[in-house]
């Protein structure tokens, strides 16, 4: 062994999606709306090395380009749905969307960050 300790990327990115402390999962990893905790309640682990910055918008546009459009092509041929209730639905449905899936990839980025000891989470 190297003496540092193995963290698994795929758990803390999935525990930080879930909104929990991407070390311990006792703790919730945020502090309100998209505020991360400082430091974990629970184990004590600094969050302010955390730098997700524009990386989760990133994820959540892609993803969602990626599953919208094809959806309102399917839509599309499959119905004859008048322009006027597009303009609005579709819209909407990304908004809806895109605020559902920001924290859950925000997380996600944080915890592999943790796991792949980025930035400050180098040591200790
Ligand atoms: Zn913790």
């Amino acid at each position: 062994m190297d003496g540092i300790d193995r963290r698994d990327w795929r758990q803390a990115a999935f525990r930080g999606f879930l909104g929990r402390c991407p070390r311990c999962a006792a703790a919730p990893l945020f502090a309100g709306g998209l505020r991360v905790q400082p430091h974990c309640p629970a184990c004590g682990q600094d969050w302010s090395h955390q730098r997700a910055d524009d990386f989760p918008s990133y994820i959540v546009i892609l993803v969602l380009g990626h599953v919208l459009v094809p959806l309102m092509v399917a839509a599309n041929m499959a119905w004859d749905w008048p322009m006027g209730l597009q303009m609005v639905a579709w819209p909407v449905l990304a908004a809806l969307l895109a605020v559902a899936l920001i924290r859950p990839t925000k997380g996600a980025v944080i915890g592999a960050q943790w796991a792949m000891r980025m930035g400050g989470f180098g040591t200790a």
